[in-house]
């Protein structure tokens, strides 16, 4: 059993049910391995009188977060590929933030929302990620490559929704303050729009955990070319599930929009942006297309960015535009799954 997919609670009825111990010893196992990254999961004091359990233990549970293969450095961003058990690869990337870094988390390998500006989803989706395969990217981030992660968004590979049942695992035992601590404030859920997702999210009300979604056009047709995932859930729709999400007192939705010249970034799409967000509460992240290999899509302007902003600026639009880092490896939103 990987203790990367086990929370507290299962990993003290795990000892509960086969070896008599409890809460004690599981608790001095998760500091060991999740906190202090002791390779030696059984050497921590609360086991020296129990040779005989740290024996069994050892036999029943090991630590393994997948091998890194490849790491990438754009300035001060780092990327990096984990070769999981069966052979297939996946990316994280870190993205440095003021004092702390912020881990961007991969959920599957592949996608199948199909979004037209993405190198995932031209990668169709292989498999769902398991839930250790998911914490194990937190493992890696912290103790393998050494930074200090404090933020957890799941805006790497995959629809995090369409793997729902393991992210929230995963977001559970990351959460836990006994092992990685991070708070649920800290971590996004970034979603194409999977409405039944989201309501299924706002079902759990884990207060402070924050949603992101990807809106990248402000009318049907122009999104639904972008964004299969329209088709089944319109903007509408959206926005009614939004409308009825449990925020906390000021708390906001991060909405994603990607610029692509000459597609969603006239003064129109402006616009019609301005009235699709009215009146929820939002911040919203502008963010020029990267350019990936065999799509034709082009990044606007400095001042092209700069207009589309000023126009939602004007209509009261919390904005924050961002300048793709991490391009020069691939990094950058919508490039993942190029290596
Ligand atoms: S943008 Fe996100 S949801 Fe869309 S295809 Fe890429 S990984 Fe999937």
């Amino acid at each position: 059993m990987n203790i990367l997919a086990l929370s507290l609670d299962q990993l003290t009825h795990l000892l509960e049910a086969n070896h008599g111990k409890g809460r004690f010893h599981a608790r001095a196992l998760y500091r060991e391995i999740f906190k202090n990254a002791n390779p030696d999961l059984f050497s921590a004091p609360e086991f020296a009188a129990s040779p005989n359990l740290a024996r069994d233990l050892r036999k029943n549970i090991c630590l393994e977060p997948g091998r890194i293969t490849k790491v990438f450095q754009d300035k001060d961003l780092t990327k990096f590929i984990t070769r999981l058990s069966d052979g297939l690869d996946i990316e994280s990337v870190i993205v440095p933030m003021n004092r702390y870094n912020t881990l961007c988390v991969s959920s599957q390998v592949g996608c199948r929302m199909g979004c037209a500006f993405c190198e995932t989803g031209g990668m169709g989706l292989k498999r769902n990620l398991t839930v250790c395969e998911i914490t194990g990217q937190l493992y890696n981030a912290r103790h393998i490559l050494k930074k200090q992660i404090k933020n957890i968004v799941f805006m790497g590979m995959g629809e995090p929704f369409d793997n729902f049942e393991s992210v929230m695992a995963a977001v559970q035992i990351m959460n836990e303050q006994k092992g990685f601590d991070i708070a649920l404030r800290h971590m996004t859920i970034s979603t194409a729009g999977v409405v039944p997702g989201i309501r299924k999210l706002a079902a759990m009300n884990l207060p402070g955990i924050r949603l992101a979604v990807s809106i990248n056009a402000p009318d049907n047709p122009t999104r639904s070319k972008l964004m299969p995932v329209n088709n089944a859930w319109p903007l509408e729709k959206l926005k009614q599930t939004l409308a009825a999400f449990p925020l906390p007192r000021k708390g906001t939705f991060l909405l994603e929009y990607i610029l692509i010249k000459g597609m969603n970034d006239s003064d129109a799409h402006a616009d019609q942006l301005a009235n699709f967000i009215h009146p929820l509460p939002v911040r919203l992240n502008l963010i020029p297309c990267n350019p990936v290999p065999g799509l034709a899509h082009e990044s606007p302007s400095d001042e092209e960015m700069n207009r589309f902003s000023q126009k939602l600026v004007e209509k009261n639009i919390f904005v924050i535009r961002r300048w793709s880092k991490g391009r020069s490896v691939s990094a950058g939103c919508g490039q993942l799954g190029q290596q």
